[in-house]
């Protein structure tokens, strides 16, 4: 079992004392029984200081189909293929206190996003939840139109990437450096506060991400605990040397499936202007 001085342990081995943690989890990777759970990890980080940061996605429940009028070229989406439907479903606006997540994200940021002092962006697709003391000012950035923006401010203010026990194919940073690479961002859609179904920014294809390993592995600091792997990036670095390795071989992203309309499209440079 999994006791919490081993979590306190590998907290202190990463320093990550009082820093702002985007954090990127699978519980199952322990191998064994973590006493209290997800909570326990929260709670090992939040009781040294640090601001625990997750994405708390909800295209599940949030998404709607495009409008014709709103479909720009080269945006990772065959329109053409079926089913096509021109009718949006009826589905209320999302809301940062809505409390739902797409459950393909695990447990862990759900047992987030369900804390009374939880954190979440105003993004309806790709919101990020925060805990701890820098938590509001990180999220606030957010919006429809800057998915990424509180990835940029935790860089900015000296955070770090942890993975524990998961590839960098869950390193939602690696967005943020494709972005820097010179891409643009994918458009999907979702209601606005006001109802009215409107365009937002997200994220691309990640199955290629492990491929930076190369230039990303240099950067990581180390730790097991059970059977799991914590690595831990600092997250100005980390996107620094992404960002510039796409911009210089921008294939390198490509995911194992050569006919992938997202990456073919995030490489030739992301949606046009519609
Ligand atoms: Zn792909």
């Amino acid at each position: 079992m999994i006791l919490g001085e081993h979590l306190a342990t590998a907290i202190s081995c990463l320093h990550l004392t009082n820093r702002s943690v985007m954090l990127h989890t699978s519980l199952r990777s322990f191998g064994t029984v973590i006493d209290g759970g997800a909570d326990a990890i929260l709670d090992a980080l939040l009781s040294r200081g640090c601001t625990v940061m997750t994405p708390a996605f909800t295209e599940p429940q949030f998404g709607v189909s495009a409008p014709v009028d709103m479909r720009p070229a080269r945006n990772g989406v065959d329109h053409t293929a079926p089913p096509v439907s021109d009718t949006v479903p009826e589905v209320d606006p999302y809301r940062v206190d809505c409390g739902l997540i797409n459950p393909a994200l695990g447990l862990l940021p759900a047992v987030l996003v369900g804390r009374d002092d939880a954190v979440r962006g105003r993004h309806p697709l790709n919101s990020f939840a925060a805990i701890g003391p820098e938590s509001a000012e990180i999220i606030d950035v957010q919006s429809p139109d800057d998915v990424y923006g509180p990835i940029r401010e935790l860089a900015d203010r000296d955070g770090v990437i942890l993975l524990i026990g998961v590839g960098h194919d869950c390193m939602t940073a690696l967005h943020l450096a494709e972005q820097r690479s010179g891409r643009r961002m994918f458009q999907r859609w979702a209601r606005d506060v006001d109802g009215a179904v409107r365009m937002v920014e997200v994220g691309s294809c990640s199955a290629g991400f492990p491929k930076l390993e190369p230039v990303l592995g240099p950067l990581a600091q180390s730790v097991m605990v059970g059977a799991s792997r914590w690595r831990a990036f600092p997250a100005r670095q980390a996107i620094a040397v992404a960002a510039a390795t796409i911009a210089a071989q921008q294939n390198i992203t490509h995911c194992p499936d050569a006919g992938c309309l997202l990456c073919r499209h995030a490489i030739a440079g992301g949606p046009l202007d519609s």
